[in-house]
């Protein structure tokens, strides 16, 4: 599919309707810790429309924002900042709004999430990390994985924001255990969130809301793994064959998932929202995890 009509369908699809419905989500919200130790999420956010439409997906977003523990900042892991041979993470105190797309309406394009940015916790996450080295990055700003969900959940734009970039020379493993040494980043009030799909497959998306039966068997698989705390199977979804090629041609998407996974301790619940999906090849399920 070429650029320009991934373009017009997605500038068409105004969200579809989520099974977990909004009433349901609010009493998972309900039992949200008052505590210095932060939820995480991982946000499925297709569609940059998103950000400006009101649609399921936005007013669950919104509901989520309304209802979060107030973090000290928010580390943002977006499927839109990918590099290669090493991680970075930023370190501005004004991070820029970046409008990553094309062939979106001016509305889109005017928008801005001015919040600031958090240097001093951009320091503590690469003193943090062991693995690996983690440079710190003046260039980068908030991409829209980060700033399309954002608006809608924390529209006032006052906590702190910083991403850390995807090292996309990787193997999804490394990934899982990078995120393993953020656990502590949770207990400083930092809100640690995934921002990309769990089917992502841009080729073959369609003007339909029923999704394709692959579309459907690798989500089922990996939110069963993931409900069996066997995340080793979501880190090796590429197991999974033509089922995972499917689901994730290139697999920049899928990866915010595995930091989310890997913040993941046993004294966590996880719910999830926005399970729906989009153009046939998205799936917009969203996760919630929380201290029980
Ligand atoms: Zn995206």
């Amino acid at each position: 599919m070429n650029r320009r009509s991934f373009i017009q369908k997605s500038a068409l699809a105004l969200g579809g309707t989520a099974m977990i419905s909004l009433a349901a989500f609010r009493k998972q919200l309900l039992g949200l810790p008052n505590s210095d130790t932060m939820p995480l999420l991982f946000v499925g956010h297709g569609n940059p429309m998103n950000a400006i439409l009101d649609n399921d997906y936005s007013r669950t977003w919104r509901e989520l924002g309304r209802n979060l523990p107030a973090p000290k900042a928010i580390l943002s892991i977006s499927a839109h900042w990918l590099t290669r041979g090493g991680t970075k993470v930023t370190s501005t105190s004004t991070p820029e709004t970046i409008h990553d797309f094309g062939g979106f309406p001016q509305q889109l394009f005017d928008q801005q999430y001015p919040a600031p940015g958090a240097p001093d916790f951009a320091r503590q996450t690469i003193e943090l990390v062991q693995k690996t080295h983690i440079e710190a990055d003046q260039s980068w700003g908030l991409d829209h994985g980060t700033w399309s969900v954002l608006l809608p959940m924390l529209p006032e734009a006052t906590i702190p924001v910083y991403q850390l970039s995807i090292d996309y020379s990787k193997p999804p493993r490394y990934h899982f255990e990078l995120a393993r040494e953020l656990k502590k980043l949770r207990e400083k009030g930092v809100l640690i969130m995934g921002s990309g799909n769990l089917v992502h497959n841009l080729r073959l998306m369609a003007n339909t809301d029923q999704p394709y039966d692959w579309t459907v068997e690798f989500d089922a698989k990996m939110t069963a793994a993931i409900d069996e705390r066997d995340f080793d199977r979501v880190v090796d979804f590429q197991n999974l064959g033509q089922l995972a090629t499917l689901a994730h041609p290139t697999y920049d998407h899928f990866l915010p998932l595995l930091y989310t996974l890997g913040v993941v301790d046993e004294k966590d619940e996880i719910a999830y929202f926005n399970d729906s999906f989009d153009l046939g090849s998205v799936s917009m399920r969203s996760l919630l995890v929380k201290r029980a």
